[in-house]
């Protein structure tokens, strides 16, 4: 990828298939007037039912679907297979906090899907973060080590620097506690290394923060070294703050 910082917004439950088309069209329209520069990936995560009216919206501005089904086809009512999401997403994100914590996805199935969305040419987005508890217990690291060791379970070498990792602390989602940036950096620093441990290229890997980013705290958290980009939550809703990220993150350019 030639791209040095990934700044993307995850909609959650938000947006019909036309708010979704409006939204997308005066992003892309903006990010095209301003310029932001080739090397800032623009990326948005509407819901599966946006996913079809929103092509064509953008020609800068990349789309990515909220999850996917970890088979190709069957008797799995309500899911969504990487065949039927092929044209329609570039990234598919995987793992989600509120896909483990509200809907009992485990590591093992993240990773089923991780495979499947690689296989089928998607670029996976892995989101990882330990809970209030764990971090107050001191076992951070020990739940990052966890989470990416079985979520990258079965990737050859060469196809790790391929998968985007998203760091998002529980307690910092969609709470308005931001983790500080030099907390963030720590931690990244840490996923680096176990990256390095699986791949010579882990020095490409995009790992990216999210947990409450906003406009006025993205740049001091994108500077940082080991933080490739964000993902944003509620302020990607609004065109202004979802904007305002992107500027704010990527001028001047992150390294
Ligand atoms: C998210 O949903 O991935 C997220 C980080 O949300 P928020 O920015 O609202 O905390």
């Amino acid at each position: 990828m030639s791209k040095e910082l990934i700044i993307a917004g995850n909609w959650k439950m938000y947006k019909t298939p036309g708010e979704s088309v409006e939204f997308i069209e005066a992003l892309d329209r903006k990010v095209v007037e301003a310029n932001v520069e080739e090397n800032v990936e623009v990326l948005v995560f509407p819901p599966f039912t946006s996913l079809y009216a929103v092509q064509g919206a953008a020609s800068r501005v990349k789309i990515g679907a909220q999850n996917i089904a970890s088979y190709e086809q069957g008797a799995f009512t309500g899911e969504i297979s990487p065949l039927m999401l092929k044209g329609l997403a570039d990234y598919v994100l995987i793992g989600h906090s509120e896909r483990r914590h509200i809907f009992g996805e485990t590591d093992s199935q993240i990773n089923r899907k991780a495979v499947i969305a690689k296989k089928h040419g998607f670029t996976p987005v892995v989101c990882i973060g330990e809970t209030l508890e764990e971090r107050e217990q001191g076992k951070t690291m020990e739940r990052i080590n966890q989470q990416l060791n079985d979520g990258l379970a079965g990737f050859p070498p060469e196809e790790v620097v391929d998968i985007v990792i998203a760091y998002e602390p529980v307690w910092a989602i969609g709470t308005g506690k931001t983790a500080t940036p030099e907390q963030v950096q720590e931690v990244h620093a840490a996923i680096r290394d176990i990256l390095k441990k699986k791949s010579q290229d882990a020095n490409k890997n995009f790992i990216l923060y999210g947990g409450s980013v906003k406009p006025d705290n993205s740049r001091s958290l994108m500077e940082k070294s080991d933080v490739d980009g964000a993902l944003v939550g509620g302020a990607s809703l609004k065109i202004e703050s979802f904007f305002d990220i992107i500027t704010n993150s990527s001028n001047p350019v992150h390294r």
